[in-house]
């Protein structure tokens, strides 16, 4: 077998020893003759995996006990419609801060079921080349919420400041960079993310929110759609998606072992550095479109000088076993993700590649 480098951007590379721990025990889950995946949700094995990726969860993110995790289905963009739903009251408006696609998403969700308005902007010429900074915010004191993305997949952007929205609860989109470094989860009204970037395959959105909003939820929306029905019913109201729990589980477990959010923060910032220092150094090759303190450490994207180029680039990456490099197909470029996953050795070996590219192109 011969492993790829893979930069995708979500559904992303995985820790081997995750893969393999999962590989090995597939047909008989801990001696219990049958796989993870053939147990009742309800059963004692299953209950087990469940309560050790809650726990796990708690203690690398630092949960208070005011919050509570839960696991959902329908990924982010399920949450982009049920964040307002769950959370906005009667006649209430919710803030949206814009960072590009994710967020217009979001915003545009929240508007089919009531008021929402843009609460600050990263947009400069055109371009989400940069985060807003606090001061650059207008936001209402009385909105439901003020909703946020930490950092955009697409455009290579992340907050590296938190929001201080008074006592207006705080909404993110931590999809892309959930567990990627240590937060102060008190900050936060709701987190929310798809698994399959930091936390494991996709399947699975793992939500962090406050007991006192999620006990909120109107009875005017179906019941499996409140957060309400999710939080007690502990996440086993239905059938739940056995498999990416146990994933996670099992990525969690590795975090750990590595340790925790602290290492993952050093790990990442060892990774993106080696990426933006390569580009820096290059700078009459590469160019990083956005701004140096919104630069994201889980998605650097770089241009080169013509298309034609970045289209070699991307080919002569893949001959050498590295693929998802491709940017976004909205924006175009060179982009690469580099999740808690991605070994800090693999992305030596890209900036060696890439190094290497520029010098025989220049
Ligand atoms: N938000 C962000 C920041 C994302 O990167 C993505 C997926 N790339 C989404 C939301 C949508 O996630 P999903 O496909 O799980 O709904």
């Amino acid at each position: 077998m011969n492993r790829v480098i893979n930069f995708s951007a979500g559904p992303a590379t995985l820790p081997l020893p995750v893969l393999e721990y999962a590989h090995d025990e597939f047909l008989d889950h801990e001696g219990t003759g049958m796989s993870l995946i053939e147990h009742s949700h309800r059963g004692p094995a299953y209950a087990k995996v469940h309560a050790e990726a809650k726990a796990l969860f708690r203690e690398l993110l630092n949960i208070p006990d005011t919050h509570e995790v839960l696991f959902m289905q329908g990924g982010a963009t399920a949450q982009f419609a049920l964040a307002p739903m769950n959370l906005r009251g009667p006649g209430q408006s919710a803030d949206y801060i814009m960072t590009g696609a994710w967020s217009d998403k979001a915003l545009a969700e929240a508007k089919i079921t009531g008021d929402a308005r843009e609460a600050g902007t990263g947009k400069v010429d055109g371009n989400y080349t940069r985060v807003p900074t606090q001061a650059e915010l207008d936001l209402d004191p009385n909105a439901a919420f003020v909703h946020y993305t930490t950092n955009n997949t697409i455009m290579g952007t992340e907050f590296h400041h938190y929001i201080d929205a008074g006592d207006v609860p705080v909404v993110a989109d931590m999809s892309s960079d959930i567990l990627s470094r240590p937060i102060d989860v008190s900050r936060f009204g709701l987190i929310y993310a798809g698994a399959q970037k930091n936390l494991g395959p996709s399947g699975i959105t793992v939500l962090v929110i406050r007991k006192d909003l999620a006990e909120r939820s109107p009875d005017s929306i179906p019941k499996i759609f409140r957060y309400s029905t999710i939080l007690n019913g502990d996440s086993l109201q239905n059938t739940i998606p056995t498999f990416p729990v146990y994933m996670v589980r099992n990525v969690l477990r590795w975090i750990q072992d590595l340790g925790g959010a602290e290492a993952m923060e050093a790990r990442n910032r060892e990774k993106a550095g080696m990426i933006y220092g390569m580009i820096d150094d290059n700078s009459d090759f590469f160019r990083c479109p956005v701004e140096r303190e919104s630069r994201s450490l889980m998605n650097p994207v770089f241009r080169l000088p013509t298309e034609q180029l970045e289209k070699d680039f991307i080919a002569e990456a893949a001959h050498a076993g590295m693929v998802g490099i491709k940017g976004h197909r909205s924006v175009g470029g060179i982009r690469t993700s580099i999740y808690n996953s991605m070994e800090p050795s693999d992305v030596s070996r890209f900036v060696e590649f890439a190094k290497s590219f520029a010098r025989g192109n220049a």
